[in-house]
């Protein structure tokens, strides 16, 4: 009776903090450039995100399950839950995006030395620094362990010489977690380390990659012999992949748990259908078709969803099974490209084109979700890959040549 009245008066509170403290202006929905990202050069898109960001950051909610000596909100799984909840229910924005706080804080907080955590973990959560990850190389994609930027022993220091590519906004972040090799003799997942780089040192450049859609979100991120501290290894020497695994956990909890990281419009796919349907679209694709793709999708997605229910549930009593998160992203990516392909059809030419002379940021906002959420099953791991994984570690099938 007293927990359930403590867990009461607890949501209660976090209920009239979040009145309080999260401006009506930051419970619409997300669009891509009014998200806050951490960083130096940090920018905020209006008083109110500044305004929310900051009381968020004060009170740990920016990593809310990260111990508060460490910046974090200190909260358990059950009042993390409730936050999200609450969170949910008003609609509030997150207050902050980086990688760092998805990917590496996790990671640190499971490999990492006193030091770094004090070091590292208070600016993540505080926002001061914004990180990239350094994994991808030009032969080292779905083969990560192939890669060969070298890091070379340098008394205090390693000397770091080679280059990573898709690095997403190296050229905003002011930090990288890099994968580096630091033996080549044995196999090549036992002489990897983990590595963190500031972008400031000399002898790092960093070129974006200019796309097709004129956006330039990837760089390729050189080092030539750029001095790192010794200090900046996390984890055993040559022992980073452990920690590269980690960071690739959270990475595709994320993925799963992104229905889009493009702009999401209001949308519901059951009235763009009413709407915008009658007996065929303008490709001549007929409504029956699409009204029994669209049941389908809806099935699967209600699937898809209890799946994640699932996760969150045994997230709470802290008893997952480690085989669930690896379907939800192979699961949950492919749902969203399903279900933007039905509405692309629905739309017929409207669907086509970047803009419509009666709602222009609906349609140009789902090409591009279109086009976009593409990369959702690439980034973090390939599907193809992810369905390798599954194969040998879900349903044990004898080995194929997998690289994580
Ligand atoms: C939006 C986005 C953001 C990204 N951000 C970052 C970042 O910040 N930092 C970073 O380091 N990387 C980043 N990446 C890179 C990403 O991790 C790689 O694109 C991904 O791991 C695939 O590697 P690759 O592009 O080299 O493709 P490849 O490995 O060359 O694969 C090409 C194709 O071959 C298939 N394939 C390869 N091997 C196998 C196999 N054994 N079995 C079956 N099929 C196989 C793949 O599934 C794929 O279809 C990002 C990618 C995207 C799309």
């Amino acid at each position: 009776m007293k927990n359930a009245d403590t867990a009461v008066s607890f949501r209660t509170e976090i209920k009239s903090w979040l009145q309080k403290n999260c401006p009506i202006s930051q419970r619409q929905p997300i669009i891509q450039k009014e998200q806050i990202w951490g960083g130096r050069n940090k920018h905020f898109y209006n008083d109110d995100a500044r305004h929310w960001f900051e009381a968020a950051r004060d009170r740990g909610f920016t990593a809310p399950e990260w111990p508060a000596r460490y910046g974090g909100g200190g909260l358990s799984a059950d009042q993390a839950a409730v936050l999200r909840e609450e969170m949910q229910d008003l609609g509030c924005r997150p207050p902050l995006y980086d990688q760092g706080l998805w990917m590496l804080g996790p990671a640190l907080l499971v490999f990492g030395t006193e030091a770094q955590k004090q070091r590292h973990l208070p600016a993540i959560c505080r926002g001061e620094i914004r990180w990239a990850q350094g994994y991808s190389e030009p032969f080292a994609g779905s083969d990560l362990a192939n890669l060969q930027t070298k890091a070379e022993d340098d008394g205090d220091f390693f000397k770091v010489t080679g280059s990573k590519i898709w690095t997403t906004r190296a050229d905003a972040a002011d930090w990288i977690f890099c994968l580096v090799r630091t033996d080549d003799s044995g196999p090549k997942q036992q002489g990897i380390s983990f590595l963190l780089i500031d972008l400031a040192s000399a002898g790092v450049s960093i070129a974006p990659i200019p796309l097709l859609s004129g956006d330039s979100d990837f760089c390729q991120t050189f080092f030539d012999d750029v001095r790192v501290p010794k200090d900046n290894l996390v984890g055993e020497l040559h022992g980073g992949w452990a920690v590269a695994k980690e960071v690739l956990r959270h990475e595709r909890q994320l993925m799963a748990s992104f229905e889009s990281m493009a702009e999401k419009p209001k949308l519901n796919i059951i009235d763009l259908f009413n709407e915008h349907m009658g007996n065929e679209n303008a490709y001549g694709i007929s409504s029956t078709d699409i009204r029994s793709r669209l049941a389908s999708h809806l099935i699967r997605d209600s699937a898809v969803k209890q799946l994640g229910n699932r996760i969150a549930q045994q997230h709470e009593v802290q008893s997952v099974d480690s085989r669930l998160p690896l379907l939800m992203k192979y699961l949950s990516t492919r749902e969203v490209q399903h279900k933007n392909e039905i509405i692309l059809d629905i739309l017929g030419t409207r669907g086509l084109s970047l803009a419509s002379p009666d709602n222009p940021e609906l349609y140009d906002s789902m090409v591009k979700q279109w086009a976009f959420d593409k990369a959702l099953t690439i980034a973090g791991g390939t599907s193809e890959i992810q369905l390798n994984i599954i194969a040998k570690r879900a349903l044990e099938l004898p080995s194929a040549s997998t690289p994580e």
